[in-house]
């Protein structure tokens, strides 16, 4: 019997054994296709300079409190990430992942509002249909009914708008560009009808990945977020935890839509599952707020900063830059996308084909004239999840809400080094899947 606290306690998991690529390995030897293990393994499994740089590091010094010393590692992967950060991202905040940075995130837009002197900033506003994390503030910002529902009585108040979702939310008379203006707009309405001496913070994915399945905003709204944050005086705090790190094209997601946040969240593609790592970045006026204030920012993690954690993920984002991967994902996205909708652009339970780089969704539905989802009860995400396994690929399908407002998806996130026979490779399995699971038109 296993000792290991599995997440779903009725399954029992094959045992990973080796990397290969694009590919992990069981104990029996079966290979799977890896493409979305919830969008960490940007390099595959097997990336040597990765691997070198971990060795060294542990050899070299494994662990330095953060509250003591800095480490090399950890002031050289600071510099490469502010080198490329978009706007005045001027400060590095290592954590150990992705709801460690967002939880991050909001507490240090709450003690700036403390150290600048206007206490009464408490309010986040976040987006319905989102994920930013499993601890409680992360949850309370998440915008996902499923996983907040048992933890309800534990959570901050935070309020969420509608996220800028085309596919659902457009009316047909409207333009996407005014779509998007109206959504964006939904956050100017909710700042007054808080108060805006109240509101710290607005949160978002750039694209969304977990909750929606790689839904991107479409031009202008993000553009408008920011005025309205910047009118208001309120921190705009983006969570690419899954899109970030070269996914979408871009090394930050939202070097696309051409605003900068004031504090960014990155994590997965950060350590490429090498090591456990996360970060958030802040603007220098956040940080000097604090710097000049009470000179101690009031949160913290044993492992903040961990040398071989940094040392891996300094490694990583030396590839993606040295090698041009963010390019590479955007060529390769498109090739994924042209594969799936040659294969399922007719499917009569396909809805909708999206996503930017290699982040891509495919929304399951069982009509596509009306965009009616399965009905949950059918558990399509979940049979669909296992089908794809039974195959040996790997993908994420996260099931639609009980209330309709969106259907099943299938996320596919694959690493950047992906080949085009992989492609074909992941199209014919994600097809076998879809036979056993979806029924007949
Ligand atoms: N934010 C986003 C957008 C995510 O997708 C996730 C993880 N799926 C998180 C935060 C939380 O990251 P972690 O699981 O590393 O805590």
């Amino acid at each position: 019997m296993s000792h290991v606290f599995p997440r779903h306690t009725k399954a029992t998991l094959p045992t990973a054994t080796g990397g290969d690529g694009c590919y992990l390995i069981d104990s029996d030897g079966k290979r799977y296709l890896d493409c979305g293990d919830a969008a960490v393994s940007c390099l595959g499994h097997s990336d040597q300079a990765v691997i070198a740089a971990v060795q060294e590091q542990v050899a070299k010094i494994a662990f330095a409190h953060s509250g003591f010393m800095t480490s090399e590692p950890a002031e050289q992967l600071a510099d490469l990430l502010i080198q490329h950060a978009p706007g005045d991202l001027d400060r590095v905040y290592f954590v150990s992942g992705g709801s460690e940075a967002t939880e991050s995130a909001i507490k240090l837009a709450r003690q700036y509002y403390l150290e600048i002197g206007q206490p009464e900033r408490r309010h986040v506003i976040a987006r319905k249909q989102s994920y930013h994390g499993n601890t409680l503030g992360a949850l309370s910002a998440g915008g996902n009914e499923w996983r907040r529902a048992q933890f309800a009585p534990l959570l901050v108040e935070m309020s969420h708008i509608a996220p800028c979702y085309e596919y659902t939310g457009r009316a047909d008379d409207e333009s996407s560009f005014d779509y998007g203006q109206r959504v964006a707009n939904e956050l100017e309405t909710e700042i007054l009808r808080v108060g805006p001496e109240a509101v710290m913070a607005f949160m978002s994915e750039p694209v969304v990945g977990a909750t929606l399945g790689a839904v991107t905003a479409v031009e202008g709204y993000y553009k408008r977020i920011r005025e309205i944050c910047d009118q208001y005086g309120v921190l705009l705090i983006l969570d690419e935890v899954m899109c970030g790190m070269g996914r979408t094209g871009h090394l930050f997601a939202c070097d696309h839509d051409g605003i900068a946040p004031d504090i960014l969240c990155i994590a997965k593609g950060l350590g490429a599952g090498y090591q456990p790592i996360g970060a958030m970045l802040c603007t220098d006026k956040i940080y000097s707020a604090i710097e000049t204030g009470s000179g101690f920012f009031q949160h913290g993690h044993t492992y903040l900063g961990h040398p071989v954690a940094t040392a891996a993920a300094l490694a990583v984002v030396q590839e993606l830059i040295g090698r041009d991967l963010p390019a590479r994902a955007q060529t390769m996205g498109e090739k994924l996308q042209s594969a799936l909708e040659a294969a399922f652009g007719q499917h009569a339970h396909v809805g909708d084909i999206r996503g930017r780089g290699l982040f891509r969704g495919i929304e399951i539905v069982e009509d596509r004239d009306s965009k009616k989802p399965f009905d949950p009860a059918l558990g399509i995400a979940g049979k669909l999840k296992k089908a794809a396994f039974e195959e040996g690929l790997i993908c994420y399908p996260m099931a639609g809400t009980r209330d309709g407002r969106h259907g099943d998806h299938v996320l596919l996130a694959p690493p950047f080094i992906i080949e085009e026979t992989q492609i074909d490779e992941l199209v014919v399995k994600l097809a076998s899947a879809m036979v056993k699971v979806l029924p007949a038109p």
